[in-house]
């Protein structure tokens, strides 16, 4: 699904020096170049503070613990998304409420989240799936109009821009009040192990945020909050600091190698291929960032999905099923105050969507070779 060996042959004299450098100064934690990661990462997103931590889970359950949310609270999140979302919200004791989705573009349904609001409702989650922004213009009002906090899952999404009315742009995850990010190393910006960060423009929360990630302190051994131990290693920081300057670069390889699959998908009867978010016809954003396509991911109608991924396997093709359970009715998550009634697009998207291989390296003649074994698959289901 993803060639990391390609990406890294290009950086890699950089990488090594970098990391000989770290050894050699042995500032394994929290030096140089985690100050320097952090400080160019702030530049390139437009956003005040970034605050490196061990993983993009733990940059969730921080932001969350940052934001003082209490026992009970209710925080609205979509139930089409991978797990690190709902669980960080119930181990700190929070109620997750989970709501449908878009089927165009899989993000959060605002309808679905404006219905789901109570007066415990104190935050919301979208997450930008598969590196779509989510329609973060209107989630803000509704937001704002209940006052609810907005944190940003946006693991897939970094690099990727949200287009608002009036014409303007953000990054993803610059929007809200807070958000979260992971750099495990398939995600569009990816270290050499586990890694992520949380963003906010909030100067408070900045400093609140930097005392969790490091046991609660403010002033070395006076712990005024329960923090956790979670940390950016400077090794990982040296390769995403080699890599940081090449990500549009790499955005915008996985936009060509999308852009080529849905050509040769677009007449193609029981596929559909992905959306972009902006545009009247929300099509594929040729003219915008708006999408970094973490996956490129199609729906199929008419075929047996199970059989097609037989079949590409037979052909030495990855793909993928993001996501084959919703969250709602996965056993650690069920709870009797859902209704099935109220996930119908997850419960369909569920079984047909399938995603290809995505990364920086795909070749053209790479993208021809699953393209027409997946058409030819499916033109034969659909006519046998
Ligand atoms: C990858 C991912 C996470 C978790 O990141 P880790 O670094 O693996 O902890 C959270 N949310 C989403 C949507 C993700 O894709």
């Amino acid at each position: 699904m993803v060639d990391l060996q390609g990406q890294y042959a290009e950086i890699k004299d950089q990488v090594t020096a970098s990391m000989q450098g770290v050894i050699d100064t042995a500032s394994f934690i929290n030096g140089p170049e985690v100050q320097s990661f952090q400080k160019e990462l702030e530049a390139y997103l437009g956003v005040k503070h970034v605050i490196p931590c061990a993983n993009g889970t733990d940059a969730l359950q921080i932001a969350m613990m940052g934001l003082g949310l209490k026992t009970g609270d209710e925080v609205i999140t979509a139930d089409f998304t991978f797990a690190a979302t709902v669980e960080v919200i119930a181990l700190l004791g929070l109620t997750p409420v989970l709501v449908d989705v878009d089927p165009i573009n899989f993000n959060i349904d605002l309808a679905a989240v404006e219905r789901a609001i109570t007066p415990r409702t104190k935050a919301i989650v979208p997450v930008h799936l598969f590196g779509l922004s989510a329609d973060m213009e209107p989630l803000m009002a509704l937001a704002k109009k209940h006052n609810l906090f907005v944190i940003e899952d946006n693991a897939q999404g970094i690099g990727a821009e949200c287009t608002f009315s009036d014409g303007s742009k953000q990054k993803t995850g610059t929007i809200g009040h807070v958000a979260s990010t992971s750099f495990f190393p398939s995600k569009n910006l990816g270290c050499y192990g586990d890694g992520g960060a949380i963003f906010t423009n909030d100067d408070d929360l900045a400093h609140t945020l930097r005392g969790i990630v490091n046991h609660g302190m403010y002033e070395r051994y006076h712990h005024d909050v329960v923090g956790v131990n979670s940390r950016l290693d400077s090794l990982q920081a040296a390769v995403l600091r080699a890599k940081l300057p090449r990500l549009d670069q790499y955005n915008a390889a996985r936009r060509r190698a999308a852009a080529a699959y849905t050509r040769a998908f677009a007449q193609v009867p029981g596929i559909t291929t992905p959306s972009g978010a902006c545009g009247p016809e929300k099509g594929i954003c040729a003219q915008c960032d708006c999408h970094v396509f973490h996956q490129y991911t199609l729906k199929i109608d008419g075929v047996d999905r199970d059989a097609l991924v037989k079949h590409l396997a037979a052909n030495n093709i990855p793909c993928g099923v993001y996501y084959p359970i919703p969250l709602h009715a996965q056993k650690a998550y069920k709870d009797e105050r859902y209704n099935e009634a109220d996930f119908t697009v997850t419960n369909t998207l569920v079984q047909c969507v399938i995603s290809l291989p995505m990364h920086t390296e795909l070749e053209d003649d790479q993208i021809d070779f699953i393209t027409n074994t997946v058409i030819e698959f499916v033109k034969d289901q659909r006519h046998g």
